[in-house]
């Protein structure tokens, strides 16, 4: 009778066990074991690590002796052990333009390819488009959020450029947004919010080649900055030269989307001022690499972009990472990665990537890999801690739970 009791219970007895310690493990969706995980820029690493994921959250981050039952059947195990877990990658400046067409009527597996190539497979699960076609950018997001296309979260600022100031490098037919006067930039602000872009980006420098770049007046900045202000929304400029920066940061603007290495460093007034009004810098230094012929003059504008960098970071200021992919088709971030090493320790690197962004923009859930946190996630193939370049090898990008990319297997 003891023995039959026995055979009874006895399988249903890990069940009951499990459910009692495991307090809704069933709802893992997404179990990575093994791997070593950097909570955040400035906690300590995780050495064999357990990330489960739930509902499109993190449920635990843990080392597996602290995980004290087994992992549910139906989740999708991923076995990490050698990788490396950190949050989820903002590229902070893209551009949905090139090659990106059409959206609207371009099959999904082909918007899809486009995606991975440009950003999920280089880690990223944020991004902010700093102009584009608004229509087109936003029929992109549309077909992200449906599940229809995996791809990263984006938000779109709606760019403002100065009277005359049509750059070289745009198209001439392309039509663009030239505000002459102050009112001119708000009735174009306020447009743009009311199309349900997230930010504005304003050219406080419009490159014209041969001819002297054309800057935007301080008072129009003001007028564009007190919309977006108004309703909590930030602030982007190219600035192209001094004056554009001068101005943009006299304006208000929140962060500057280039370095300006043509001039060689900030001033000590311009530091102070970044510094004082929590003025965030997006270097984009593989950038220069793409706009000159001459590899010696793009080596110098590469070191003066760095300088300005370790200028700025030096002084405590924010940097945020962002390549300009989309208008420049370097889409490897290898480079960029190996510039900004230059100037900044590995995790600064992962703070551009991850923390940074996430608290200048509000996004709370985002950033770290704690317990409760969105499930925005890159898995990297070697540890950026000994070579800042490994933040380009990603084995796998989650986004909201879900994978995004997932690299291709290597052969043991
Ligand atoms: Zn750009």
């Amino acid at each position: 009778m003891i023995s039959k009791i026995h055979r009874l219970f006895l399988p249903f007895l890990p069940l009951l066990f499990s459910s009692a310690l495991a307090l809704g493990a069933d709802h893992v969706t997404i179990a990575c074991v093994g791997g070593k995980a950097y909570p955040s820029p400035t906690t300590p690493a995780i050495e064999s690590a357990v990330l489960l994921i739930e509902d499109g959250k993190i449920a635990t981050v843990a080392p597996r002796s602290q995980i004290k039952y087994d992992l549910p059947q139906s989740a999708q195990k991923l076995d990490c052990k050698g990788k490396v877990i950190v949050a989820g990658f903002w590229n902070s400046h893209v551009h949905f333009e090139t090659g990106w067409q059409d959206a609207a009527n371009v099959p999904a597996s082909k918007l899809e390819a486009h995606m991975q190539e440009m950003l999920t497979r280089w880690g990223v699960t944020s991004v902010w488009d700093l102009g584009s076609d608004p229509n087109n950018t936003m029929t992109i997001r549309r077909r992200v959020e449906a599940g229809e296309v995996s791809g990263p979260r984006i938000q779109m600022a709606g760019d403002i450029f100065p009277k005359n100031g049509h750059p070289v490098y745009l198209p001439p037919e392309m039509q663009l947004p030239e505000a002459a006067t102050p009112g001119e930039a708000q009735q174009m602000a306020q447009q743009y919010m009311k199309m349900g872009l997230d930010g504005i980006k304003l050219f406080t420098g419009a490159f014209m080649g041969a001819k002297p770049t054309v800057n935007m007046d301080t008072a129009i900045v003001k007028a564009a900055v007190n919309v977006a202000h108004a309703l909590g929304k930030p602030v982007f400029t190219h600035p192209q030269n001094r004056t554009g920066v001068d101005n943009a940061l006299a304006g208000g603007v929140d962060i500057l989307a280039h370095t300006i290495p043509t001039e060689g460093q900030y001033t000590a007034e311009e530091l102070a001022r970044m510094k004082r009004q929590h003025t965030a810098l997006i270097p984009t230094l593989t950038l220069w690499t793409t706009v000159v012929q001459d590899p010696a003059v793009a080596d110098q504008l590469v070191q003066a972009g760095v300088n300005e960098l370790k200028q700025y970071f030096s002084e405590g200021g924010t940097i945020l990472f962002g390549t300009d992919v989309g208008f420049q088709s370097k889409y490897d971030t290898t480079q960029e990665f190996e510039f900004m090493g230059r100037a900044m320790p590995w995790h600064d690197l992962l703070a551009c990537l991850t923390t940074n962004p996430s608290e200048l923009f509000k996004a709370t859930n985002k950033g770290r890999v704690e317990k409760g946190m969105d499930a925005d996630i890159v898995v990297l193939d070697a540890d950026p801690a000994t070579d800042v370049r490994n933040f380009a090898k990603v084995a796998y990008t989650i986004r909201a739970g879900k994978i995004i990319y997932s690299g291709p297997k290597k052969s043991q």
